[in-house]
């Protein structure tokens, strides 16, 4: 059963990657290499579908299995609620040996009901860990009757580390919504400008730039899946008249399955990046107007498109001088990969490679477009190539996830994180001018000459 959802996630027509692999390829999967000793600590399968449904805020997430499957990924990432909170509190059944010995059926019955009892949650996610799975702990039939004694869904979610990457547990939690929460509930009202935004987690209050631009518009995000989420949002889905994919590679199955089985057109779209954000809107208002919205839609679109592009660059205009000709080195993924550089390059600032590691081919046509065939890619970066580059000055500043911050920090590089653990958010025409302030911020801070300058023991014996 599991292997059937894996082959079915693995067999995308939607993924631009997929699409170009051979069939011995596609068969393999979405895991390139082989996977050696210590690789899950990239993000195993059950992290990833953790990640992807634990901004439902009104939602408890139970992780079924020893206590540090759920320590792994308790909170990795700062997708905000503007409500419920239960979604962040860690459940787990804390699996011990007994357990391993006399299974966990039981001992997850009763997380359950203690979970329900006591909180109230509008559903109960159940994930299934690497252990559970091995002892073959039927979840699924603890689950149903749970929900039937219980009087509230309760969902597993059947995605044990094991079985591979995150991405592929991001695929997982798109299933696992689409065959048990969308279409169960219908909304209190619709209108034509029902949108959904799909694979956008709310990660620093990223989704709250960008509704008050919808808003203006008279676009009503019905279902923003799942950046702070609610269940009932979530199951009502289906009636929204146009979904916008944020993260591709990940939830284009969901997309294109909402395509096939409600008639939702969706596109690709990006917030990150001045342009972007409008190319994004125009798309959203073109899709609406052809589905029935307002045609006034499409200019009233145009009219606060340009608005906000001139406020937008009033704002960054005072930095510009002292971003200009500054070497950014870029070490992320995804869409981030190109848009961020379109957006350092409007403001003057030179970016000397870029990574295109988890790219998809419209990623890479985008990079080339923008910053030329000869221009740098980069795969996987060992850690001694990094220091070197860094060590050498190749860059003035480090722009990647919280792993290589170490390597930049050690070889007194500005480091600024714009990877999921980002304190900031950077979506639309105000997160463009708060990344060019943090830009600003981590290069000029004060703190870089002083850690620059030799020690006082190093020049102690020059002054004597
Ligand atoms: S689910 Fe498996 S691979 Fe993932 S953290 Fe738990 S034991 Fe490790």
């Amino acid at each position: 059963m599991l292997k059937q959802r894996i082959a079915t996630a693995f067999d995308e027509p939607g993924c631009d990657v997929n699409r170009a692999k051979s069939e011995t390829d596609r068969k393999r999967g979405c895991t390139s290499k082989s996977l050696t000793p210590g690789a899950a600590a990239g993000g195993c399968a059950f992290d990833g579908a953790k990640v992807a449904l634990q901004p439902i805020t009104d939602a408890a997430h139970i992780v079924h299995g020893p206590i540090a499957c759920e320590g792994n990924s308790w909170d990795s990432r700062h997708a905000l609620s503007s409500g419920p909170q239960i979604y962040r509190t860690g459940f787990t059944t804390d699996l011990s040996e007994l357990d391993v010995i006399h299974g966990g059926e039981k001992r997850l019955y009763r997380a359950i009901r203690q979970v329900a009892n006591t909180y109230r949650p509008a559903a109960i996610f159940v994930y299934v860990t690497c252990v559970p799975a091995l002892i073959g702990d039927d979840v699924d039939a603890v689950c149903a009757a749970a929900e039937e004694r219980l009087g509230l869904p309760v969902i597993p979610v059947n995605a044990p580390g094991f079985v591979g990457s995150k991405n592929l547990g991001n695929k997982l939690a798109g299933q696992v919504l689409l065959d048990r929460v969308v279409g169960t509930r219908e909304p209190k009202r619709t209108t034509p400008t029902d949108i959904n935004i799909i694979g956008d987690y709310n990660v620093a209050g990223e989704l709250w730039q960008i509704l008050p631009l919808l808003d203006r518009l008279g676009i009503r995000v019905l279902a923003s899946i799942t950046g702070d989420a609610r269940y009932d949002e979530i199951a009502s889905a289906h009636r929204a008249r146009v979904n916008m994919v944020v993260c591709a590679q990940a939830m284009v199955s969901f997309a294109r399955a909402m395509e096939e089985r409600y008639d939702i057109p969706y596109f690709e779209g990006s917030f990150y990046g001045i342009s972007e954000t409008s190319t994004t809107l125009r798309e959203i208002a073109r899709l609406l107007v052809a589905r029935g919205a307002p045609a006034d839609l499409i200019t009233r679109t145009e009219a606060l498109i340009a608005l906000e592009e001139a406020i937008a660059w009033k704002r960054i205009d005072p930095y510009r001088e002292r971003l200009r000709g500054k070497r950014v080195l870029l070490y992320t993924g995804g869409v981030k990969s190109w848009s961020v550089v379109s957006a350092l390059q409007d403001i003057g600032m030179t970016v000397i490679g870029t990574s295109v590691r988890k790219s998809t081919d419209g990623d890479k046509r985008r990079i080339d477009e923008l910053m030329g065939e000869d221009a740098a890619r980069f795969g996987q970066i060992p850690g001694g190539e990094l220091y070197r580059m860094l060590a050498g000055g190749e860059a003035d500043i480090l722009m990647s996830g919280g792993r290589t911050q170490f390597v930049a920090l050690k070889t007194k590089t500005p480091w600024l994180d714009i990877n999921q653990e980002r304190h900031h958010a950077y979506a639309g025409y105000e997160g463009m001018v708060a990344l060019v302030r943090q830009i600003d911020a981590t290069l000029h801070h004060p703190v870089w000459r002083q850690v620059r300058r030799p020690a006082p023991w190093d020049t102690a014996g020059a002054r004597r």
